[in-house]
């Protein structure tokens, strides 16, 4: 079968993925480590809080979970707002990158069969593509005892 056109900017590709990154930098996770299942409902059996998420996930060589060594099977439970703000400071500590649009100022607002990927400028830092101004010390570095 014929893939669709899912061409998206390198770019974008480049991009780490924030959850896979919180998991493996501050977790700890073995690397490699990837998600596989990000459930963020607030009903149903696996339900979370609001504003939470479990997240599910293992290294495979292969990408496929299926393939996944179980050994390195594990989860978390996680404020998305949280991951979001860590993952805000480390792109802009660690690559002096805005966080939304990783440095292009181009922010992906959809696909359309006919248009393909469709951008628009990077709300977040006014299409600079540099981190805005708001990164502030978390709490645990402006302690001083
Ligand atoms: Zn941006």
């Amino acid at each position: 079968m014929a893939s669709m056109n899912t061409e998206v900017s390198q770019e974008h590709y480049d991009m780490p993925d924030p959850y896979n990154l919180y998991a493996v930098e501050v977790l700890k996770f073995p690397a490699g480590w990837r998600w596989f299942s990000l459930n963020s409902s607030t009903t149903g059996r696996k339900k979370v809080p609001e504003g939470f998420a479990r997240i599910e996930g293992a290294v495979s060589p292969t990408g496929k979970w299926k393939d996944r060594d179980p050994t390195t099977e594990l989860m978390f439970v996680c404020r998305l707002c949280e991951v979001r703000q860590w993952f805000k400071r480390w792109a802009a500590l660690m690559h002096g990158k805005c966080d939304v649009c990783w440095g292009t100022g181009r922010e992906w607002f959809g696909w359309g069969k006919d248009t393909g990927h469709r951008y628009k400028q990077c709300t977040t830092c006014g299409g600079s593509g540099k981190p805005s101004d708001a990164i502030e010390a978390t709490p645990s570095e402006t302690r001083t005892s």
